[in-house]
């Protein structure tokens, strides 16, 4: 699993069903930024990509989607209690945001903890999240940056 993005968003997708969409996102090139998935049954839009729908169940149609990567802050949270992994960020603000689609995600976003306030225009970016020893495995994922 060590290919997976390391955010702690990314752990509570995988296992069980969700185990194909996991796959299906590493395979996605970096330029399609922010790519979930859709049920075309209801139009709920989830982010991180789910493979079934909570809603229609085995009725569902999943397919990708891409967001558009623009939303706003709903709350967030400044931690300076940085695992080893994020001690080079730290203080970082993690926020909980939603998406112009409607769907929720939990995210670093890039700014100054002060400047962080709720309702605040955000935008998502594709950034390296963590390398791996000196030869480098990188994980990239998708981060928030204030959209000004
Ligand atoms: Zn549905």
């Amino acid at each position: 699993m060590s290919e997976e993005p390391a955010l702690p968003l990314y752990h509570t997708s995988l296992g069980g069903p969700e185990m194909t969409v996991a796959r299906f996102w590493r395979e996605i090139p970096q330029r399609y930024n922010l790519v979930g998935t859709k049920c075309e049954v209801c139009g709920d839009v989830f982010f991180p990509p789910r493979a079934i729908c909570p809603h229609c169940r085995r009725d569902g149609k999943i397919v990708p989607c891409q967001c558009s990567g623009k939303g706003k802050v709903m709350t967030y949270s400044v931690l300076s209690a940085a695992s080893d992994q994020f001690s080079a960020l730290k203080p970082y603000v993690l926020a909980i945001i939603e998406l112009e689609e409607g769907t929720r995600v939990t995210s670093h976003l890039i700014c100054e903890p002060e400047d962080v306030h709720i309702g605040m225009p955000v935008k998502s970016v594709f950034r390296v999240l963590d390398r791996e020893g000196s030869d480098g495995i990188i994980h990239y994922g998708t981060k928030f940056v204030p959209d000004l």
